[in-house]
């Protein structure tokens, strides 16, 4: 056992016990840290010296939650373990916090830094609650996040104290708040200076006030605005809140559904009952296979990346003053807004001023509305705003500490800029290009220096999109490598490093979505069954609504340059007869021109534009495949291209090879098989995951999350 918590009692009986993870930068619950901290508490509980206790964090933050990466031993162990086990397993922090509300003598918790998860789910179990004021100091229960819930309390005590609604949007959404909003919503007594935390927190527990009592042990207790299938307040709730659930996940996620269900069944029976559905709930949630793939995807795999575990050794880390950027359309304006918005000045270059002040009109767009929206200051959005300099002068750029080129998507005009550039930039200065699809090492033949041109590919809208894809030419250093990683850290993104074949990985990845959409189109199934069956199978968005998003035209481009590059070897999807009618002969782009698969009126909703109708007629209702066929093809185009990208060697880590894990080698395969004979070789698997299948072997290993229950 480690020692993570010092206990210190001064001469007025007050128990301080002061959590600090020796060699961790946050304090995490992990098995080890249950059990000291349940020692802690007894040690205070039997101290006839201690009258009351102070519960605080000796790091800059509180308790971040739970280890997720031991966690994967807790899901090993749920998942092979006997149920009444794994239950016990489960129980054992919640029980400890149980204990500590009902040891008899009041409890403070100093909340001196952020307190997510099962950190807050701590503070849940002290009877007064005060928190540090600050920027950075966040409170919340994100656990729906990873596909999991509030194990240890957090769905029981968060609707006793505030009531049902307000607690299911805090459990449901897994927002973060700050210490006043927690405050304001009656989920912390106080907000101090962190300077005054640890007097006020003594002071509750020597004041008249100060009681060893939760309010839900109080025998009169009743759940503040009511609660139970009689009770009209809570009923309406739930069936709202049922139906807003369904219709944004499409009964994809377990863990929300979960959450309704603890509130639900535990509000109505004594808090300890609670918690055992919670537990149960908990437990199920750890036995299913969402959550264990939510985790490996948004939070082991995402952490390293975001921890730039591909990134060369031994090359010193890049601090970025100043960046040039190339083009200022949509992806350039976009682009500059993020950077200033880090901090870091950006050269906005266009063609001509009129152009370059466009893109910067974007970024004010974009500020006036996270300003209105009071996700930023006045004196903020202005600073970010000084810091775009739009000009059509290429000299701007000599100081320049990285490059990014956004303009056209053509050979031509990508070679004109970028030896522009390099006539002006330092020598060491990288530069990155993001085109969509043009290979890097083609693109850095017209570069004198293609030891430092990289492809560093960004999303539509980048000022949301979280990730951007880093394309490694045959010819770029680990130092351009290297110094992009350290760029897209600095701007907050999450870096993947793909392969520098034709789409690379995402575009390739999301192509293989809208095209198996398009195909259905042209068999005749309606765009309405086709954009459901995409939201059923869990995507954001359908393939047609995603086509109108990364616009139809550059689809249609595309094909014509990969057409071009690759002659006869070239063979097209179906789908290109789609983008054909849509865009080469009616001109339909996307949202881009408010005319695609949908239209965009100026005021009002989308809606599937009435022509698709006429232009690919649908056929007899009889004949429509199943939603779950239809769910499977669009799932399995995508993760065989997953695999195809595995194939040819490109370092990819995430959801749909987790998801092939799930489903097995073996019925994947055979699934594609059957697939391929009715619809075409694109599902034929490839060599790869055959061998898979037949060796009976797994992409990650089975003793770890992929483990099947
Ligand atoms: P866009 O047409 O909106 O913007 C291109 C800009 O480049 C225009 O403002 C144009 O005036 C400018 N430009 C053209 N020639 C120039 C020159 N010689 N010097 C300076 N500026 C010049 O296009 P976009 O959608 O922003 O795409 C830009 C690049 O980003 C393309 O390579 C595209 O493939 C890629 N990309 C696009 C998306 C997307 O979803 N649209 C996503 C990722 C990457």
């Amino acid at each position: 056992m480690t020692n993570s918590i010092s206990y210190a009692v001064d001469s007025d009986g007050i128990a301080t016990l002061t959590i600090d993870q020796p060699d961790k930068s946050m304090n995490v619950i992990g098995a080890d840290f249950v059990e000291e901290f349940k020692a802690a508490i007894d040690r205070a509980t039997s101290d006839a010296a201690v009258k009351g206790i102070i519960i605080t964090s000796g790091k800059s933050s509180f308790v971040a939650g739970a280890d997720l990466i031991a966690m994967e031993g807790m899901i090993h162990h749920s998942r092979s373990a006997a149920a009444s086990e794994a239950l016990k397993a489960v129980l054992q922090f919640s029980n400890v916090l149980r204990r500590l509300e009902t040891c008899g003598k009041p409890v403070a918790c100093a909340i001196n830094g952020t307190a997510l998860g099962g950190g807050f789910e701590i503070a849940l179990a002290c009877h007064y609650r005060v928190s540090a004021d600050g920027e950075n100091v966040k409170i919340g229960q994100p656990e729906v996040q990873v596909g999991l819930l509030p194990g240890a309390g957090g769905t029981q005590r968060i609707p006793r104290l505030i009531g049902i609604m307000p607690a299911l949007s805090l459990l449901l959404e897994g927002r973060h708040l700050s210490p006043q909003q927690a405050k304001s919503s009656g989920l912390i007594h106080d907000v101090v200076p962190a300077s005054r935390l640890l007097a006020t927190a003594k002071n509750w527990l020597t004041s008249p006030n100060a009681k060893a009592v939760q309010p839900w042990d109080e025998k009169s207790f009743k759940v503040p605005g009511g609660a139970g299938g009689m009770n009209p307040n809570a009923v309406q709730t739930f069936i709202a809140a049922n139906a807003m659930l369904h219709d944004k996940t499409f009964g994809n996620y377990p863990a929300p559904t979960a959450i309704l269900s603890c509130v639900y069944e535990g509000t109505q029976v004594p808090i300890d009952l609670g918690l055992r559905i919670e537990a149960k709930y908990f437990l199920s949630l750890l036995r299913g296979d969402v959550a264990p793939n939510m985790i490996r995807s948004l939070f082991i795999n995402k952490g390293k990346a975001d921890k730039l575990s591909r990134r060369p050794q031994g090359i010193p880390k890049a601090h970025f003053k100043k960046i040039g950027m190339l083009g200022a359309g949509l992806m350039g304006a976009a682009i500059a807004y993020v950077a200033a918005s880090n901090g870091i000045e950006v050269v906005l270059i266009d063609q001509t001023q009129e152009a370059a002040e466009k893109g910067k009109n974007h970024a004010r767009k974009l500020v006036e509305g996270a300003v209105s929206k009071r996700r930023m200051t006045q004196g903020d959005g202005e600073a970010l705003l000084a810091r775009i300099h739009p000009t059509t002068d290429y000299n701007g750029l000599a100081e320049a500490d990285y490059i990014i080129e956004a303009v056209f998507e053509s050979r031509d005009v990508k070679a004109e800029v970028s030896k522009r550039a390099e006539a002006v930039i330092k020598p060491t200065t990288i530069f990155g290009s993001n085109t969509s699809t043009l290979p890097i090492t083609s693109l850095a033949e017209a570069s004198t220096r293609p030891d430092k041109f990289i492809g560093i590919h960004f999303f539509s809208p980048a000022e949301k999109m979280p990730l951007v894809e880093i394309i490694r030419g045959k010819q770029t250093s680990d130092e351009a490598l290297a110094v992009t990683l350290d760029f897209v850290q600095a701007i907050k993104k999450t870096p993947i490093v793909v392969n520098d074949g034709r789409g690379f990985f995402t575009s390739r990845f999301c192509g293989c979505y809208i095209g198996e959409g398009e195909i259905m189109l042209t068999e005749g199934i309606p765009a309405a069954l086709i954009e459901n069956a995409g939201k059923l199978a869990g995507m954001p968005v359908g393939p047609l609504a995603l086509a109108d998003e990364t616009a139809i035209d550059l689809g249609w481009k595309i094909h014509k340059a990969t057409e071009a590059d690759l002659g006869v070897a070239y063979k097209p999807s179906p789908a290109v007869s789609v983008m054909e009618t849509m865009y080469a002969k009616l001109g339909r782009a996307g949202r881009k021109n408010a005319k695609g698969f949908y239209d965009y009126p100026e005021k009002g909703q989308k809606s599937l534009w009435p022509g698709l109708a006429e232009q690919f007629p649908s056929k007899p209702e009889t004949e429509w495949p199943s939603v779950d066929e239809l769910k499977k093809r669009l799932l399995y185009a995508q993760a065989l291209d997953a695999v195809r990208c595995m194939e040819e060697g490109a370092p990819y880590t995430g959801g749909p090879i987790s998801m092939i894990d799930t489903i097995g080698a073996a019925k994947f395969v055979a699934e594609c098989d059957a697939l391929a004979q009715k619809y075409g070789e694109r599902f034929l698997p490839p060599k790869l995951i055959r061998d898979m299948a037949a060796r009976g072997e797994t992409f990650y290993p089975v003793s770890k999350m992929a483990a099947a229950a």
